[in-house]
């Protein structure tokens, strides 16, 4: 408690100091700049700024030279940019799946009974009669004293779980945490923890509610390719498969050893549940073909004064969809919201800092990652090879989707209640005369898919928070509107259209303020942020 009253006369300090310039680089944070750079981001020119492709180039270029011209300087030697070597993967499956319960010999037609990948770099997978286990949720969690390997044997065996989290089906709040999904319920989570574990292959049961999403997005995505890191092991520290049974699929496999899926699942939310091996093997073949890319982070530093190995990373990706089926004539996924506005406050924020009479205690860096679209990709090998060592790195602001529906009175923090960038952000929010909302569909784990999340899941405190759902002019029915009309007719679609008539950047702007003032205390200070209690990331710091 001592601690955060130190912080809040030190807020208190900064919004009364003069000669530091900030009160005058805070009130220049322009619209027309943030709409100059949308407008360049999201044309049509910029072919939706897929990775590997002209528009990668177009987009690396306009963010270098912006980044020169605010006078930051080059985040990786003497470069903007950092190669990211990826590699893509196609994965065919040779039907049927076999699935031996000793009763019934099923066979499995993938996509549509089972969608599975192999994101082993090797071009034939043979997998001949692997055991299969239950492994309840497939969660080894410490902080909550819940264990689903504990006593099983998986290694070489394949797991079948459940999705989500114990805390969503009981609603218990003091289950994991209750109807928000925690990381444990992703299933990114799942694979690794299933690879960790040394088990063969995993398969997630699929249950639309705790998915957040119907069966067709996991069947869609395991036939088109799949993007990763390359990592120089081929992938071995992964699965050799991964992928999802149909509800149907799983009702049939367990009902043949007299369990019902519904109430098994009720029996794995209870502590102390114990998995089992299902006497029933999976026999499958994938033949995989790939092909190596190379696509780039962009980032500029400006030097602390200071302490300039500790660190305050601003982020916004800069790759969208690029060029796609055509929708009402349009075919280009230009990403306006997804991500132009964020990289339009970033640079904003960055020249707030240039603004200022003095450079910033600790350094800042500007952060603009590629491929978040394909799984965070950009962020994720950024903080494998940093340029700031993570314990030097004292948070990640990130943001995504801001919508330039004008000026909100609400905060929305996705990931609310995680580390007391909160406690930080709420009194900052406060001088703008805004309140903290936590995200109402925390429910479908959107704290894990944008890329703060690379840097939450190496231990740095990071914050994902945009004014969302409640407009100061039409308040908040009118902005839940806006929002779902986003999402519903122009989120990941050719319509993500840049349209200076209709949109307002005040609310931006507002945003912008807001990121800039949290990270000039932070950059200004010796503060570190914390994870809260009950945060599934605070044992990595
Ligand atoms: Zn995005």
């Amino acid at each position: 408690m001592r601690r955060i009253t130190f912080f809040f006369s030190l807020l208190l300090l900064i919004s009364c100091s003069r000669d530091s310039g900030f009160e005058k680089a805070y009130n220049n944070i322009s619209t027309d700049e943030m709409m100059r750079h949308v407008s360049v981001l999201a044309s049509d020119e910029f072919m939706g700024r897929a990775p590997f492709t002209r528009g990668e180039e177009l987009t690396v270029e306009y963010l270098k030279n912006e980044l020169i011209s605010l006078g930051f300087e080059p985040a990786f030697g003497s470069s903007y940019f950092q190669d990211v070597p990826m590699v893509e993967i196609s994965s065919e499956v040779v039907n049927p799946v076999i699935i031996n319960t000793g009763i019934n010999n099923h066979k499995l037609l993938a996509p549509d009974d089972i969608a599975v990948i192999s994101p082993r770099i090797m071009e034939n997978i043979e997998i001949k009669d692997s055991e299969l286990v239950f492994a309840g949720f497939g969660i080894s969690a410490p902080e909550y004293e819940w264990d689903d390997f504990n006593g099983l044997d998986v290694k070489g065996k394949t797991i079948v779980v459940f999705v989500n989290d114990p805390g969503l089906y009981t609603g218990n709040n003091d289950l994991f945490k209750g109807k928000e999904m925690t990381y444990y319920g992703r299933w990114t989570y799942k694979y690794e923890q299933a690879a960790r574990m040394g088990a063969t292959g995993i398969l997630i049961i699929h249950e639309t509610e705790g998915a957040g999403y119907p069966y067709n997005i996991p069947r869609n995505s395991s036939i088109t390719p799949n993007l990763y890191l390359q990592t120089g092991n081929k992938n071995a520290d992964r699965c050799m498969f991964t992928g999802w049974l149909s509800a149907n699929s799983a009702e049939a496999i367990f009902s043949d050893a007299g369990y019902d899926v519904n109430t098994l699942r009720t029996e794995a939310c209870k502590p102390g549940f114990k998995g089992f091996n299902m006497k029933a093997t999976i026999s499958l073949s994938i033949n995989n073909s790939f092909s190596e890319n190379v696509s780039r982070n962009v980032a500029g530093v400006l030097k602390g004064k200071e302490s300039p190995d500790e660190v305050i990373i601003y982020s916004g990706h800069w790759d969208h969809f690029g060029v796609g089926e055509k929708e009402k004539g349009d075919s280009i996924f230009n990403g306006a919201v997804d991500n132009g506005t964020t990289m339009a406050m970033v640079f904003e924020i960055g020249r707030a800092f240039t603004n200022c009479s003095d450079r910033p205690d600790r350094s800042v860096m500007l952060f603009f990652p590629t491929s978040e679209e394909q799984g965070l990709l950009g962020s994720l090998y950024y903080t494998d090879h940093p340029v700031f060592d993570m314990d030097k790195t004292v948070t990640c602001i990130n943001n995504d989707l801001v919508l330039p529906i004008g000026r909100m009175k609400d905060v929305m923090v996705t990931g609310y209640g995680q580390s007391d960038l909160d406690d930080m952000l709420e009194e900052a929010a406060a001088k703008q005369d805004r309140y903290l909302l936590p995200d109402p569909n925390a429910h479908t784990g959107m704290y894990f898919r944008s890329d703060h999340f690379a840097f939450a899941k190496k231990g740095v405190p990071s914050l994902y928070a945009r004014g969302n759902c409640d407009s100061r002019e039409h308040g908040k029915e009118w902005s839940v509107m806006q929002e779902r009309d986003y999402i519903n007719n122009r989120y990941h679609r050719p319509a993500d259209n840049y349209e200076p008539e209709t949109w307002n950047f005040e609310g931006i702007r507002e945003d912008a303020q807001l990121a800039f003032k949290l990270g000039y205390y932070l950059a200004n200070s010796s503060e570190w942020p914390h994870w809260k209690e009950g945060s599934e990331f605070k044992e990595l710091r």
